[in-house]
């Protein structure tokens, strides 16, 4: 099991890389995101625990994220892809030590850096399949029939943590929380900056230049 780590602030292109990552190498993917806002849908308890955090654009506490974590890792096989955790040192800290007791590691980084200002755009413009998870834009990256998902035709939604205001909570907490584990995984010798301001292949071509 190798395990690749996309670090970056939301709306860097995390997502959209781990869709083609999946589809071109049979990677697991593994968004933390995705699988609240699927307990939310579902109403399990702890989708009623992280709804309020999340909606709100705030971190869901580190101890319930791990052991969500550590549940989900049980279901998982493969090489994974790990979109958006960890998200705090003290999640890093325990990923290492997961992973660890599996054999296993963290193989690489690699962080989506992105000049803030183009953050906004991309984030107010996403549209959202709720049933697939796959992301549009408004404008940018529209889907073949306006407001409906190409893969599996779901009314595409705006997530209630997409908007403007909601942004300048979550950028501040990626700074506060996220940004230090840049350092830490310089630290550990395992980090490449990819530049995310880069449109289409060519961020692709940055990340095959990484795990070739
Ligand atoms: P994302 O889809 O990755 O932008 O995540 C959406 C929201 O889910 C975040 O704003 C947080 O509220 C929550 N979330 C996802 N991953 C984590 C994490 N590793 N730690 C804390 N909260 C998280």
């Amino acid at each position: 099991m190798r395990n690749f780590i996309l670090l970056g602030a939301p709306g860097s292109g995390k997502g959209t890389q781990s869709d083609h990552l999946v589809k071109a190498f049979g990677f697991t993917h593994i968004s933390t995101g995705d699988i609240i806002r699927d307990n939310i849908l579902q109403k399990t308890p702890l989708g009623i625990l992280c709804q309020q955090y999340s909606e709100q654009g705030k971190l869901v506490p580190d101890d319930i994220m791990i052991q969500m974590v550590k549940n989900h890792l049980q279901t998982v096989t493969g090489d994974l892809i790990w979109d958006g955790f960890p998200r705090t040192i003290v999640q890093a800290e325990k990923l290492d030590q997961l992973l660890h007791k599996l054999n296993s590691k963290v193989d690489h980084t690699l962080y989506f850096e992105i000049d803030e200002t183009k953050l906004v755009a991309r984030i107010t413009g996403r549209l959202t399949c709720p049933t697939c998870g796959q992301t549009y834009h408004k404008t940018a990256v529209p889907p073949k029939v306006a407001g409906v998902c190409d893969d599996d035709q779901t009314p595409l939604v705006q997530r209630k943590d997409d908007s403007e205001e909601k942004i300048k909570i979550r950028l501040a907490a990626y700074h506060a929380d996220t940004a230090p584990l840049i350092e830490y995984y310089l630290h550990q010798q395992v980090l490449t900056v990819i530049d995310a301001d880069m449109e289409g292949p060519a961020v692709w071509d940055q990340i095959m230049e990484v795990l070739k």
